[in-house]
């Protein structure tokens, strides 16, 4: 495993983090607990120290897992939650980064996880409805309070974070980031090099994609998000599979590895990663982290990856459809 410190912090997480917003089984196809708190365990044998959670993921149900699993073994473990999104009772998710929602979820997510303190809260979106200054000052509050370790932000632009930054210290940032969705090296992750923030990036295997476990046939049952997922659709499916496969030789090849492997390491071998969050749900998906260790990604392996995607991807489409809407709460 390797190690990296946050700035500012006395926190230095594993540079692969659990990602557990399947755990939660909403947008998933439903939760497997049992499974799931195996996974949590497998990954921290593994020397995952580094869990990204939040209570967006299943309503609170992910953070209870998370609690459960941790149980007797938190102060080993760097725990990043969210704030700033809420639900209603058919399960509507919408953004709040209101004082008072602030207010009131550190203590739920601090009675899910069993806890006192939560190490990394981050803001899970921008909140355009309320004033920046509210929510940043909020969260300072609860930084100089000591319940959380470290501030951080999450889908926010340039502009967002140079204007939260007026008003509360930001210590990391969690874009989405991976093979096959870049933008982040554009703007983010300059921006985290430049002001010294920890990138926690997320969907490091675009949600499966990159597994290398996926076929053609591979359908995705109940509310599973890639059902919509633009990505998983005729004809671009086919596409980005086919992109995977050519991945998978490339590891193989060159490194002995396999897409998976290949994917991990190419974002953590991207400047201004801090760490990748990955979300395995089941202990046997876990195993395949020793694989992102033991090799790098050289300039001609980077330029080659870029000419599979752009030759079998013609027509490449982000993660935008995830974004939660904004409405006005007040
Ligand atoms: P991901 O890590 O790219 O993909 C996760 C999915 O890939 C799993 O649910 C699993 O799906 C499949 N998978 C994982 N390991 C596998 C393996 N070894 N073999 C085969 N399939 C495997 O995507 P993600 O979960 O969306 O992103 C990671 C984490 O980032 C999340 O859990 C969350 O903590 C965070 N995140 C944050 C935001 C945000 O707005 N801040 C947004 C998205 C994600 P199946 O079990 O169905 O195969």
């Amino acid at each position: 495993m390797e190690y990296m410190t946050i700035a500012g912090t006395g926190l230095r997480p594993s540079r692969i983090g659990l990602g557990t917003w399947a755990i939660g089984g909403w947008m998933w196809g439903g939760p497997d607990d049992e499974n799931a708190v195996a996974a949590i365990h497998r990954a921290l044998d593994a020397d995952v120290t580094l869990i990204d959670t939040a209570p967006a993921y299943g309503q609170g149900h992910a953070e209870e897992v998370v609690g459960k699993a941790l149980a007797g073994r938190r102060n080993r473990v760097i725990v990043a939650t969210k704030v700033g999104l809420e639900w209603n009772a058919q399960g509507e998710v919408t953004r709040n980064a209101s004082a008072a929602r602030i207010a009131k979820e550190i203590d739920d997510s601090l009675r899910r996880l069993q806890t006192d303190y939560i190490d990394i809260y981050q803001i899970h979106w921008p909140d355009p409805n309320v004033p920046m200054e509210e929510t940043a000052t909020a969260m300072r509050s609860l930084y100089e309070s000591g319940k959380i370790k470290a501030i951080g932000v999450s889908n926010f632009s340039l502009d967002q974070m140079d204007n939260f930054r007026k008003f509360a210290p930001l210590h990391t940032v969690q874009p989405p980031y991976n093979i096959f969705e870049r933008d982040a090296e554009h703007d983010v992750l300059p921006y985290a090099r430049a002001h010294d923030l920890f990138a926690l990036t997320y969907g490091a295997i675009c949600r499966g994609l990159l597994s290398g476990a996926m076929s053609p046939s591979t359908v995705f049952g109940g509310d599973d998000l890639r059902r919509v997922d633009p990505k998983f659709q005729p004809p671009r499916f086919a596409q980005y599979l086919r992109a995977v496969a050519r991945l998978d030789d490339l590891a193989r090849a060159r490194f002995g590895k396999r897409v998976i492997h290949l994917a991990l390491r190419w974002v953590l071998d991207a400047p201004g990663v801090g760490a990748a969050l990955w979300g395995a749900r089941k202990p046997s998906q876990v195993d395949a982290i020793s694989g992102a260790f033991g090799f790098s990604i050289d300039a001609q392996t980077r330029a080659e990856i870029d000419r599979i995607v752009a030759q079998e991807v013609p027509d490449p489409v982000g993660p935008e459809f995830m974004a939660p809407p904004e409405e006005v709460h007040r």
